[in-house]
């Protein structure tokens, strides 16, 4: 019965995923977050780079890793030893550049927490970096996968951690996969801009472009985002499906965003 619809089936098919993942909104159990350029504005590797004069050069790697080339560990290392992120430097950074919370992430972690679901961050970033955001957002801290910087007793840089999911490639998947099977949730969302978070295999994923719009995740995820607001509004107004607006919020707010045909640093 074809009667009445209007518009091709790859468009029906595509307003058919995002209800279902907006239902899936709804109902879920757990959510993660993706932390650069989704929890907080900026991606710190990048910010980390330029804080220890290497920039450019860290960017470049950063560009030759995008290929498909190289392992995500082998991409960390290599940009790790250009930054030499010493202790006392890492503490000096904090200092100077405290990582910027993405616009409503604040009141959407809290209104989470009040419907009592758990959050997780899950990032290639580091926990130095991110646990205080995670303390900011009243996250516990065993909720946070994170890589681990390691120094040695003079402060000077020593490696990462290998042993923690994240710091190889499929480590998003891998920390998913995790407290699945720890916790049992059925219905666990992932929400971040990169490619790594829609490939990690969340019962839902759902992408954000608040802060720089990646083609290959608008283009493919279910339901496509930018800003938190939307899906504070969508606990809020949940009455029906069709009854959501996503452009009628006063306090909606959409910052300059970045642009990029490419995947994610990390
Ligand atoms: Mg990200």
């Amino acid at each position: 019965m074809t009667k009445g619809i209007t518009g091709n089936a790859s468009s029906l098919e595509i307003s058919k995923q995002e209800e279902l993942i907006r239902q899936l909104w709804l109902n879920t159990d757990c959510v993660c977050f993706d932390v650069d350029s989704t929890v907080c504005v900026e991606e710190a590797i990048d910010e980390l780079a330029k804080f220890q004069q290497v920039g450019p050069l860290v960017e470049a790697i950063t560009r030759n890793a995008m290929g498909g080339n190289m392992s995500f560990r082998k991409a960390l290392q290599t940009r790790l030893n250009l930054i030499q992120p010493t202790q006392q430097r890492l503490e000096q950074f904090l200092i100077n550049h405290p990582s910027q919370l993405t616009d409503g992430i604040i009141e959407l972690i809290n209104l989470l927490h009040e419907r009592h679901i758990p959050v997780y961050l899950i990032t290639g970033g580091f926990h130095s970096i991110v646990d205080p955001v995670a303390k900011c957002l009243n996250i516990p801290l065993t909720n946070v996968f994170a890589n681990r910087l390691l120094f040695n007793n003079d402060g000077s840089y020593a490696g990462f951690d290998e042993n923690e999911m994240t710091s190889d490639s499929g480590g998003k998947g891998l920390v998913i996969e995790y407290l699945k099977k720890k916790y049992n949730y059925k219905r666990l969302i992932m929400i971040g801009d990169g490619a790594t978070d829609m490939e990690a295999d969340a019962d839902g994923f759902i992408g954000f472009g608040g802060n720089i719009i990646r083609e290959k995740v608008r283009d493919n995820a279910p339901w496509f985002i930018n800003s938190f607001y939307q899906l504070i509004d969508e606990f809020q107004n949940n009455t029906t499906i069709n009854s959501i607006s996503q452009t009628n919020s006063h306090h909606q707010h959409i910052p300059t965003r970045r642009f990029s045909t490419e995947i994610e640093a990390n």
